[in-house]
């Protein structure tokens, strides 16, 4: 047995597919062999669809209308998505996703497209000042208790209510559709009718509050007044202040806002010391706490809602969101109210297709089709663009929140077991990819990608998959992974079972350095875990080594790399140059470039307790500017400043315990004993505010 076998095997993880160790998920020529299995159980399994694959193979989709691919793509998908599951033995758990996925889909989204999408036609604006609101919400509790009993272990209050919802409007439609001569939706609908029926004549107060549909002998007039009972109490809870309350937070009832152009940020006005200032909306504030992930991304149920909300324009070539929108005449962009030219996603992700398969259920499916055109997409979707809503077919109501579905397809995948090895197989081994479904052996040709961000990285990636290989260097420190996680020439990695074992909170998280401007210029409203994921994929490739500390043309020169055997240099380091304003006086003291502020922020890491960087702010801090870097700037400063005197406080009050109060202040100036006192009464106001939130905390900070 090869050594590297024993590695995997001493690691406990056997792949699911025969012959195949985890050693050859790194090896350009088994990665070659593995196709040709998937190729073959896919044979087996639909030969009409191998064929088609082949087809599209073999030509690239040349002659192959757009919404042929997207089609033919989306039919693969989940036959991926079986495939590397059971490749990881995870097949009980992308079951278990799916089976969840399309339990929320037939309940919470059925009810809210056959129910509340056609409930304002259904009133046409009927006075609900003359229904008896506790009737209609006594009949509604008979009905869930009486007539639907298994919802009521559900603690889940919308679930239980959309499954009541859902299942009458199925049965409705059902026997809509046989009257006109449909073929049948549901087999066994009239025993289903006669359960519910026995279940409300039996019990003495359902039979009394139901007796009008208990009095229609036809299985579709009985069940078209139970749902009029549902339909009635959705009105009432769109219309009654106190059931509205009830609602409140459900996606079945959430309907996409109108798009005001000229007013995007809602925002109220306040006077306050002489100045006119715009406020955020009272309700709509969120507090923060220092430097913990402020965004923790939409559940799943604010996900599917938008997969709902989207109606999957690729099967008309009309996919905005991915091919941005073009003027019949010309063909050139559109451009938005804004000016803003609509160019969809840079990448032509198959967002639409992505969209049908995680309805679907499948999430490495759905990863499958990101990752053909965006394979580092743990460093792209919610907090870090959004060209792809820009460009959504919604342009005068809330669009598809893309960006939000995407990473949750990715987040869905990394935390499902050996999560990590699977996003990162398919950064190197895609069928759907089929310009490059495998990554090729070394090609002899070595590559210096100058620049660790996100054009570095990626360009990283594409040329090892050419069989290329990479040396990255960044200006800025990198710190190395552990050789355990990235392997050796001589070590195999030790497969990452569980990403929890990987990830960090942001406020104690280690800066890896790796990344850059996604790592020093991005503030804790993007999950910077997903770094580590793009680092670690990349570290493991056996073509790329990556340096920290290297300056391009000082720590290294150009002629040196040429000796050193580099065949080409790739500049992927940004505009690169320090941004030196032109104003008089803009290095004295108390002034500081909004950019330098929080670069020097994310690099020290001043913003966790443990950090003892020197980042001195003083407030009120005045922030010119209205861009991204003034904005991130004033909520960075606000976050900041309280964990810097609490910070000065702590340590304050330790070096006093230990050497006394005056030796202590000896060693500071007149200003400086000014600015101390300063933070130390600002950090005792936050201490006592703390106390008084949470009265069992300590007095002593
Ligand atoms: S996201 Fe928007 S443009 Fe894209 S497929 Fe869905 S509805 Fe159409």
């Amino acid at each position: 047995m090869a050594a590297s076998h024993r590695i995997a095997e001493d690691h406990n993880l056997i792949l699911g597919i025969q012959g195949f160790s985890y050693a050859d998920l790194y090896k350009p020529s088994r990665l070659a062999d593995l196709l040709n299995v998937f190729d073959t159980t896919l044979k087996v399994l639909d030969a009409g669809l191998f064929a088609e694959y082949q087809t599209y193979k073999n030509t690239l989709g040349k002659e192959m209308a757009p919404q042929a691919i997207s089609d033919l793509l989306v039919r693969l998908a989940p036959h991926v998505g079986e495939f590397v599951a059971r490749l990881f033995h995870v097949e009980a758990e992308r079951a278990n996703q799916q089976s969840a996925i399309r339990d929320e889909v037939e309940t919470i989204f059925v009810f809210r497209n056959e129910i509340v999408e056609k409930i304002q036609a259904r009133f046409k604006d009927a006075d609900i000042t003359r229904w008896d609101i506790k009737k209609i919400q006594g009949d509604i509790d008979l009905l869930k208790r009486i007539a639907f009993p298994e919802t009521a272990t559900d603690t889940d209050l919308e679930h239980a209510f959309c499954r009541v919802g859902s299942r009458l409007a199925r049965l409705s439609n059902h026997y809509r559709g046989l009257a006109r001569g449909k073929p049948a939706e549901i087999n066994d609908a009239d025993s289903e009718v006669n359960t519910l029926r026995q279940r409300l004549e039996a019990d003495p107060q359902s039979k009394v509050a139901f007796a009008a549909a208990l009095a229609k002998q036809e299985p579709a007039e009985f069940t078209d007044v139970l749902l009029e009972a549902v339909q009635r109490w959705c009105y009432a809870a769109l219309n009654d202040p106190e059931l509205n309350k009830i609602i409140s937070g459900w996606m079945s009832f959430k309907t996409p806002r109108k798009t005001d152009i000229k007013h995007l940020v809602h925002h109220e006005t306040r006077q306050r010391e002489g100045f006119t200032t715009w406020t955020a909306p009272a309700g709509e504030y969120r507090r923060r706490d220092g430097f913990a992930l402020t965004d923790p991304r939409f559940i799943e149920r604010q996900v599917l809602y938008e997969v709902d909300h989207c109606i999957y324009c690729h099967d008309r070539d009309t996919d905005s969101c991915s091919k941005g929108m073009r003027n019949k005449r010309g063909g050139d962009y559109k451009t938005n109210a804004l000016g803003v030219t609509i160019i969809g996603c840079p990448l032509g992700e198959k967002i639409s297709e992505m969209h049908v398969v995680k309805r679907q259920g499948d999430n490495i499916g759905a990863l499958a089709l990101v990752t053909i055109d965006n394979p580092m997409c743990p460093g792209t979707g919610h907090r870090i663009c959004n060209d792809c809503m820009r460009g959504c077919i919604y342009q005068k109501t809330e669009p598809v929140n893309i960006p939000q579905i995407e990473t949750n397809v990715l987040t869905d995948v990394l935390f499902m077991p050996y999560g990590v090895e699977i996003y990162s197989l398919l950064t190197r081994w895609n069928p759907l990819n089929v310009k490059r479904p495998y990554a090729l052996p070394y090609n002899g040709k070595n590559v210096l990608v100058v620049g660790m961000g996100p054009a570095g990285y990626t360009l990283a990636h594409y040329l090892i998959n050419e069989g290329f290989a990479v040396a990255g260097i960044d200006a800025l420190k990198i710190e190395p992974l552990p050789v355990e996680l990235t392997g050796s020439n001589t070590r195999l990695p030790r497969p990452v079972r569980d990403f929890r074992e990987l990830y960090e909170d942001l406020d104690k998280r280690l800066l890896a350095g790796f990344g850059g401007v996604a790592e020093y210029g991005i503030t804790v409203r993007w999950d910077k875990n997903f770094l580590k994921v793009i680092y670690l994929t990349l570290a493991r490739r056996n073509n790329f080594r990556c340096f920290g500390g290297v300056r391009f043309g000082g720590t290294i020169t150009i002629e040196e790399a040429w000796e050193m055997g580099f065949d080409h240099i790739a500049i992927a380091s940004g505009a690169g140059k320090p941004t030196i304003i032109g104003l008089k006086n803009n290095l004295i003291r108390g002034i500081r470039k909004a950019s330098d502020f929080l670069m020097a922020l994310q690099l020290t890491g001043a913003g966790k307790n443990s950090s003892l960087a020197n980042l001195q702010v003083r407030l009120p801090a005045g922030i010119i500017g209205g861009g991204l870097t003034a904005i991130d700037t004033t909520t960075e400063v606000t976050a900041y400043y309280p964990v810097q005197v609490e910070k000065i406080l702590h340590r304050y009050t330790k070096l006093v315990e230990e050497q006394g109060v005056e030796t202590v202040r000896a060693v500071y100036d007149r200003e400086e004993l000014e600015i101390l006192d300063e933070f130390l009464s600002h950090g005792r106001a936050i201490l006592s505010e703390r106390q008084r939130a949470s009265p069992g905390l300590p007095a002593k900070p």
